[in-house]
């Protein structure tokens, strides 16, 4: 107990600056005074800016949804720790399952972005998860801490106080399909018991682990009431004020 929960919005490949205005001008008043849970947005690199801008002094923080490891370089398409620090933003997802599965992001990579992330003062929200066939494999627990050893290379206990975990079971993400809550504890201890193991139980009785995967308004309050479930990382139903809105008030 004691973890304050964060309920982040992964916008995905969805909103221009104007759409993601309008959603914010909808979404503050909704949320205005909600100091319960922290609240992120996390909007394509185009509409950070405006989402940084339109959030100022507000409940709600802001980041990227991915992020180079490397200072500056090189790296066509890429965006690095500086320019999301320089437009004002506090966050970044690292590892989302989608850029492991179409963008070959691997642990190695997920690992360095976490220290660059860390170096700079920036939350990382490091995101895990089985595919469907590993679980059908009993394999849930070994890929879970394979994924989180992979991503702790190197990461010391005193470094990594600001980190946050996403389980983001592949199989319930945009597919419907949510973990029942039962799942998600279990995964979610496991992944406590990893980072123990890792970085000590200091580290580990803090460091908030979210639930992502088909997060709606109507299952938000079954999985978040769950001790073990410190927040969520919702895509689909983050994209309309109402609906996020709901899930942040679950
Ligand atoms: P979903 O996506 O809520 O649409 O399942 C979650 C995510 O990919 O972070």
């Amino acid at each position: 107990m004691g973890r304050i929960a964060l309920i982040a919005a992964n916008w995905k490949m969805y909103k221009t600056p104007a759409e993601a205005k309008a959603f914010t001008d909808a979404f503050l008043p909704l949320v205005a005074g909600h100091t319960r849970d922290q609240i992120a947005l996390f909007p394509s690199v185009t509409s950070l800016a405006t989402v940084v801008e339109a959030v100022k002094g507000s409940n709600v923080a802001a980041g990227l949804q991915n992020m180079h490891f490397a200072e500056e370089g090189a790296y066509t398409g890429e965006t690095s720790a500086l320019m999301l620090k320089a437009v004002g933003a506090t966050h970044t997802l690292i590892g989302h399952s989608e850029r492991r599965q179409y963008f070959a992001e691997t642990d190695e990579i997920v690992n360095k972005k976490l220290h660059t992330a860390l170096r700079h003062g920036i939350v990382p929200v490091v995101c895990i998860g089985e595919v469907l066939a590993e679980r059908e494999a009993g394999l849930t627990a070994d890929v879970l801490k394979t994924q989180i050893t992979g991503a702790f290379a190197g990461i010391t206990a005193e470094a990594a106080t600001p980190i946050v975990i996403a389980y983001e079971p592949v199989w319930a993400i945009g597919t419907g399909k949510t973990a029942t809550p039962e799942m998600a504890v279990e995964a979610h201890k496991i992944i406590r018991a990893e980072v123990a193991k890792l970085l000590g139980s200091g580290i580990a009785v803090n460091v908030r682990i979210l639930y992502g995967g088909s997060v709606k308004p109507e299952n938000a309050s079954a999985l978040l009431n769950e001790e073990e479930i410190d927040g969520a990382l919702v895509g689909g139903a983050s994209l309309k004020p109402d609906s996020f809105a709901a899930i942040v008030k679950y």
